[in-house]
């Protein structure tokens, strides 16, 4: 997609008459829509998934929302949700049945993990964990009841890439729905659907809202599909987004051309600096030109986003502690895609740091936000003499 179409998309789609000639669109605060006759009350009702009856269905911020998303994603339709742990749950959820299974990368978004490993065995569906970066592997572990394969490219900690095109095709053939948490890329980056991938859903929560605000997931693929989870999934789970959720969506949505620029150069600087640091192991991020799966990354991304990990040379958790403690401008917490940069030191998992594997404990995550690249390398650098 070029320039102008997300100019557009992010400036202009579906917003050429509003009220008062506002520039701003309104927040629709309303839970029911009522209607002028007998006739468009009973369309409605009998067609929710393509109109405004009650908020829970639709709601036209929530919509306006949907159609930029589905624009920039290619996608033929969006649901907004209230999470992207709602979006990755009604979306798996609408394809599978007890006595089915699904195929997943390993190491993809704990809460996904935590539905495929705990939640929908009790419903008879059971999921194979394999290496994603081994696309023969996915396809060893599919059998006659294989129904999805999840996949999330890059996986959010240990940032191993799948080869999209590929599976898609191979998917496509055995009538197997793909779908991908797209979250790290954003669609400026990466555009799943275009390669042959059934849905692409994002936590919203991350770059696409950007300021830190708002929760908020969205599911994009065909038409049908989207009906289908929103008839089948949505409207039951009841995981509304709500109106000023959207229309806070729609305004961090303004700016993420821009914001996703400036993360892109922020990390590229970070990670740069970080590969030539001694006390650093390895950079995994997978713009730099050592990323092990580099030209599959060139391939799939226009761009990288602000979060990648490191490994230090350490295995001291004093240590780790006492960097991470030092850092003035990072700050110390989970999520990532806002304007503020963030430290995640894997160790922090353990509750008895004892317990965090020794290879894991210099494993680091940083997410690079909105400040200046040169200010955010000097607090590393210093932070950095702590480890011996
Ligand atoms: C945060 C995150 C999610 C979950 O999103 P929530 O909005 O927190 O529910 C899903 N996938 C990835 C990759 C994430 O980072």
């Amino acid at each position: 997609m070029d320039r102008k179409d997300i100019s557009y998309i992010l400036h202009h789609m579906h917003e050429e008459d509003l009220p008062g000639n506002a520039v701003s669109p309104p927040i629709f605060q309303t839970s029911i829509f009522c209607f002028p006759s007998f006739a468009e009350f009973r369309d409605a009702l009998n067609d929710e998934v393509n109109h405004c009856l009650y908020t829970r269905g639709n709601n036209p911020t929530v919509m306006l929302a949907e159609q930029k998303i589905a624009a920039l994603e290619g996608a033929g339709r969006a649901k907004l949700v209230s999470s992207g742990s709602a979006a990755i749950s009604n979306a798996i959820m609408a394809f599978v049945k007890s006595g089915d299974h699904i195929v997943c990368v390993e190491n993809c978004y704990s809460w996904a993990e935590i539905l495929l490993t705990k939640y929908l065995p009790r419903f008879g569906v059971t999921t194979t964990f394999v290496d994603g970066t081994d696309t023969d592997a996915i396809f060893a572990a599919v059998t006659d009841k294989t129904k999805i394969i999840y996949l999330e490219s890059p996986t959010s900690f240990t940032f191993k890439l799948q080869d999209l095109p590929a599976i898609a095709k191979e998917a496509k053939k055995r009538n197997i729905k793909t779908i991908i948490d797209n979250t790290w890329a954003t669609p400026i980056f990466c555009n799943p659907l275009s390669m042959g991938i059934d849905i692409s859903l994002h936590s919203a929560t991350k770059y696409l809202g950007g300021n830190s605000d708002i929760l908020a997931g969205v599911i994009t693929g065909s038409k049908a599909d989207i009906d289908l989870i929103q008839k089948q999934e949505f409207m039951q789970m009841g995981t509304v987004p709500d109106p000023f959720m959207a229309w806070l969506l729609i305004r961090g949505m303004r700016t993420l051309p821009i914001r996703m620029k400036a993360h892109f150069e922020g990390a590229m600087k970070t990670a740069a600096y970080l590969e030539t640091h001694s006390k650093v192991e390895s950079v995994l991020y997978p713009m730099l030109d050592s990323f092990k799966q580099i030209a599959l990354s060139r391939m799939l991304f226009t761009g990288g986003s602000g979060l990648f990990s490191f490994q230090l040379k350490c295995k001291k958790i004093d240590q780790i502690e006492k960097f991470v403690n030092s850092l003035m401008l990072f700050k110390r917490s989970v999520s990532w895609g806002g304007y503020e940069s963030l430290i995640f030191p894997n160790a922090v998992k353990y509750p008895n740091p004892a317990d965090c594997p020794a290879d894991r404990i210099g494993l680091v995550r940083l997410h690079i936000g909105l400040e200046d690249p040169e200010d955010l390398i000097k607090d590393l650098d210093d932070a950095l003499k702590y480890i011996d």
